[in-house]
């Protein structure tokens, strides 16, 4: 059992990860300032696990409450750091507020990691570093593309800062996990993604027009270099994703880790088209969704899928859930959400 402090621990991927920490006995303090969640994720989590973990109303880049929260629950094992903004478009519009919440919150955290004898990391960057990347699937041998938006340019820079920190720092000790994309909800409907306004995402996009919140799919372009002509993406069960941070803890904690900073994909290693994921959520649920295709979406990289052997292999993690589950899931928590 490990004490691990979550950042971000009431969002989508968070409350995922609480899950499985709480399950597998570990003692969970969240940090979380509610700026894209509610309290409510913690009724769900109390659901799932019949715990109330530890829960500090924190906004990650206020240096002194940090402090405060450290100095309350000592003796922290590992900081899972999921807490920053992640809307590419609203990156584009306010590039300071991505740099300051996403920065920030990570410069304080680390910093406060040094003075209070905190060892390991878990940081969550993306895929997005990658860019299009020139061969598929892509490892993270693959070069790091100048990034499309001020939001993926805060996960390349965030990913440097810890590089050059565990240098200077030889007690640091990191695992960076690049997510692909994340969908579905618990199995249990109790959590799962609560977009913010108009989903900018396919997977809550699909279920809210499934549920008649929103009039009809948009697909961005079916005339992409790919099989049925539009984009390609390596959707991930959030459920699997959360167990991926489980994995990287018991490998921090257990002083498996060879370098002092590993970098992970975490995918499921299959290409899905647009079309291929709206077909497969039609069918598992039994449902029409109302769609069109339109003209592409600026940014949108043409194809991108895992190559996620260095995780199956170094941290014996691997997705296991199968697409027609993720989906159903996915359309069971949205049934769940009040209108
Ligand atoms: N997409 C779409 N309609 C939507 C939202 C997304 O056709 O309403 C497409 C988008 O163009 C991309 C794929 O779905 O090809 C995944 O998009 P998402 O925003 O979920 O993830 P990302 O682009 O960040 O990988």
């Amino acid at each position: 059992m490990a004490k691990i402090l979550v950042t971000g621990g009431t969002g989508y991927i968070g409350s995922h990860t609480v899950v499985e920490l709480l399950q597998n006995g570990n003692e969970v303090i969240i940090v979380d300032n509610l700026s894209n969640s509610n309290v409510q994720v913690l009724e769900g989590i109390y659901k799932i696990t019949g715990i109330n973990p530890a829960f500090e109303n924190v906004d990650c880049t206020d240096y002194v409450q940090m402090e405060r929260v450290l100095n309350k629950y000592p003796n922290i094992d590992a900081v899972i750091h999921f807490a920053a903004s992640k809307a590419v478009a609203e990156s584009v519009e306010k590039p300071l507020m991505y740099y300051r919440n996403n920065l920030l919150s990570l410069i304080n955290l680390l910093e406060l990691m040094l003075n209070y004898k905190i060892p390991n990391i878990v940081f969550s960057s993306s895929c997005t570093v990658y860019g299009q990347p020139d061969k598929l699937p892509v490892d993270e041998k693959a070069p790091i593309k100048k990034a499309e938006s001020p939001y993926g340019n805060t996960k390349q820079i965030a990913e440097e800062i810890i590089t050059d920190l565990a240098a200077a720092n030889k007690q640091l000790k990191a695992v960076v996990l690049r997510y692909f994309n994340p969908i579905g909800a618990h199995p249990s409907a109790h959590i799962g993604e609560i977009p913010n306004g108009i989903p900018n995402n396919l997977m809550p996009y699909i279920a809210q027009t499934a549920a008649g919140k929103r009039t009809e799919l948009k697909i961005y372009g079916n005339d992409y270099n790919t099989p049925d002509g539009t984009c390609i993406r390596d959707y991930i069960d959030v459920v699997d994703l959360a167990k991926a941070h489980l994995a990287a803890l018991t490998h921090l904690l257990n002083n498996k880790q060879e370098k002092q900073v590993e970098v992970f994909n975490v995918g499921t290693g299959r290409g899905l088209s647009v079309l291929e994921m709206l077909t497969t959520f039609q069918e598992v649920n039994k449902l029409k969704v109302p769609h069109k295709i339109v003209a592409r979406r600026k940014g949108d990289i043409e194809q991108v899928w895992a190559d996620p052997t260095h995780a199956n292999n170094t941290l014996q993690w691997k997705a296991l859930t199968p697409l027609t589950e993720t989906l159903k899931n996915a359309w069971k928590w949205e049934q769940n959400q009040k209108k």
